[in-house]
């Protein structure tokens, strides 16, 4: 195996105002339009219950469950999750779903199609085997899951066990992304979150060994005490793994929005300037390992879906991530988990407590949401589009979005030299590093004091 220093990561580098737009900036992930954090709370759950009543009955949906429970808490993490001491909450949590899967199936015009399902949180392993049975029988009686059905699921290998793998393959997963930060001691002991490479590694022997053979990974880069070392180190034994997909998103540190960011030193976080050679130091890596990247952070074996799916055009952003061909539809459930139908996006309550409330007054347990508008929609594709390709052709755009789109893009380009260019209709960036900058100038609504926030999930 590999080890040491990031090869790829530069010594000296210019500074241009791009650079250091880039390096300062705090700004939305953009897994919606609007993100998350602008939704109306004039969106309640009567709106969204006639939405799903509207939906086609032929489908197809994806589905998101939102465990929001870990067995401990990793200082970095911006997730809705706590800690479950106990069975009990889980058993409440069990209970709620049950009834919240109740509450939108006698909404939906039928047996809905499933394209794709992904379980994640928090640490969806924390529930027990039966819980996690329970769980697919639950969704089987709702949806119509087939074979072709993608389940994903995200695992923490601290909190997972053979037992729970094997109620996961019953359930018919194929797919989990396993949380690997990184393996420095110092960045494990700073940010609380302790994770040997030998419990992962047999994790990951074992969900093979049950036929949960595609493998990602997800490490973070900008976490306190991080050096390029560290981070080539723990990119070196993910890829010995030989994972279809690495996920190396940046840390975000927001304290004044996930509380749990206050035990994490300031002084101990890498600048701008450092956080950048991190990031592209693991990309050079990567893309010498022979992975292609995917969006702005995500990188995959050319063969697997989501890299050829970036190579046809129809990537897709959600708030699970970046997914192939998405479905026009997400329904989440859960608390805080995030609905997307076409008629807009809705958000159930936060809080766990909160939205069991709700559900068990027997509503959905929307607590905000968006009614997209022609223009919405419009501007939210432009942006899907850039994240997911850093292109966008706008000639069959609805005339008014699209001009007001292109002048904000040739405005951004002009302040920002290096960012990309307008040919005609199209607007390209240069790198994909500046898409969420761009992404950001193309938001009419964009208010940094407000917006200056990234959450990881
Ligand atoms: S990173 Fe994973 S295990 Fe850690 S607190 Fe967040 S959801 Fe839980």
């Amino acid at each position: 195996m590999r080890t040491g220093e990031l090869s790829g990561c530069p010594q000296r580098m210019e500074t241009t105002p791009l650079r250091t737009a880039l390096g300062r900036a705090r700004l939305p992930r953009y897994t919606s339009y609007p993100p998350a954090n602008r939704f109306d709370a004039g969106i309640g759950p009567e709106t969204v219950a006639a939405w799903l009543e509207e939906l086609p009955a032929d489908g197809p949906v994806s589905l998101y469950v939102h465990v929001p429970f870990c067995r401990r808490v990793c200082f970095f993490c911006a997730c809705r999750t706590q800690v479950a001491r106990g069975d009990a909450p889980l058993d409440a949590w069990l209970a709620h779903i049950a009834r919240e899967i109740a509450l939108v199936r006698a909404r939906l015009p039928g047996r809905l199609p499933v394209r794709r399902l992904s379980l994640g949180g928090g640490t969806p392993t924390i529930l027990s085997p039966e819980a996690l049975d329970r769980l697919g029988e639950l969704l089987c009686g709702a949806f119509d899951i087939g074979a072709d059905a993608e389940i994903s699921v995200e695992i923490d290998p601290g909190a997972c066990d053979a037992a729970r793998i094997d109620a996961l393959a019953r359930m018919g997963v194929r797919r989990a992304t396993i949380g690997m930060p990184d393996l420095d001691p110092r960045v494990q002991r700073t940010t609380g979150r302790t994770q040997s490479l030998e419990v992962t590694r047999e994790t990951v022997a074992e969900l093979r060994a049950r036929g949960i053979d595609r493998i990602g990974f997800e490490l973070l880069y900008g976490l306190p005490h991080q050096t390029a070392a560290g981070l080539g180190a723990t990119l070196e034994a993910a890829l010995a793994e030989a994972p279809d997909r690495i996920a190396l998103p940046g840390y975000a540190h927001v304290p004044w929005i996930s509380r749990r960011q206050r035990m994490i030193p300031e002084d101990t976080l890498p600048g701008p300037e450092a956080r950048m050679a991190l990031a592209e130091g693991a990309a050079a890596r990567l893309h010498e390992a022979g992975y292609v990247q995917v969006g702005i952070d995500h990188f995959a074996r050319p063969d697997d879906a989501l890299a050829r799916a970036a190579a046809a055009g129809t990537l897709g952003r959600s708030f699970q991530g970046y997914e192939p061909e998405p479905a026009a539809t997400l329904i989440g459930f859960g608390p805080s988990a995030v609905s997307r139908l076409p008629q807009g996006f809705a958000q159930n309550a936060g809080g766990t407590g909160a939205w069991q409330s709700e559900i068990s007054s027997g509503r959905l347990a929307t607590r905000s949401g968006w009614r997209l508008s022609a223009r919405d929609a419009a501007i939210g594709r432009a942006i899907e589009r850039i994240m997911c390709d850093g292109t966008v052709d706008l000639s069959w755009y609805p005339q008014a979005p699209a001009t007001e789109l292109l002048l904000r893009a040739r405005t951004a380009m002009i302040e920002l030299p290096g960012l990309g260019r307008v040919e005609g209709n199209r607007i390209t960036i240069d790198t994909m590093t500046g898409a969420r900058l761009l992404a950001s100038r193309l938001d009419p609504d964009f208010a940094p004091e407000r917006d200056n926030f990234s959450l990881a999930c």
